[in-house]
């Protein structure tokens, strides 16, 4: 399962980190609807985070997987270095309060374009809850309604 940034285009939002099937292909964007495209402005493809083996995840299209010991993380930044020929493969060593950095400045980023672009930050706040109330309707059946009895 491939994790990746995922750009907009037509909305110019990224949103950091986003798990995804390859059978599935890239989710659309879940504000406007568009199809997306993974974000590779951080110069990171590919890439592997981690503190440690034990940590280590190489990330790309077909490679990914927590590589438990030091063969198994070499093995896997073998398969990407024979997939992308001629790149770099950059291992990012990232803690966790780092990745939270990171991802916290991608969410201020995308909030200060959209802001500047005029999106009605409260409208979109009400559209997610909006989709996110009509699927938990959707999954949970009705409960009976329960006469508590007048005030
Ligand atoms: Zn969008």
């Amino acid at each position: 399962m491939p994790i990746n940034d995922l750009r907009c285009d037509a909305c110019m939002t990224i949103e950091p980190d986003v798990a995804y099937r390859l059978s599935d292909g890239i989710p659309e964007c879940p504000d406007c609807s568009q199809a997306r495209r993974v974000d590779w402005s951080h110069g990171k493809a590919p890439a592997a985070y981690g503190e440690g083996y034990g940590s280590f995840t190489p990330i790309d299209m077909g490679v990914l997987g927590r590589a438990e010991t030091k063969e198994d993380y070499d093995a896997k930044m073998k398969i990407i270095q024979q997939r992308f020929p001629g790149h770099r493969v950059e291992t990012l060593s990232e803690t966790e309060t780092q990745r939270n950095t990171r991802v916290d400045e991608v969410r201020h980023r995308r909030y200060t374009i959209r802001k500047a672009r005029g999106v009605d930050m409260k409208a979109v706040a009400e559209r997610n809850e909006e989709a996110k109330a009509k699927k938990a309707e959707a999954a949970v059946p009705k409960p009976q309604k329960i006469q508590v009895g007048s005030r």
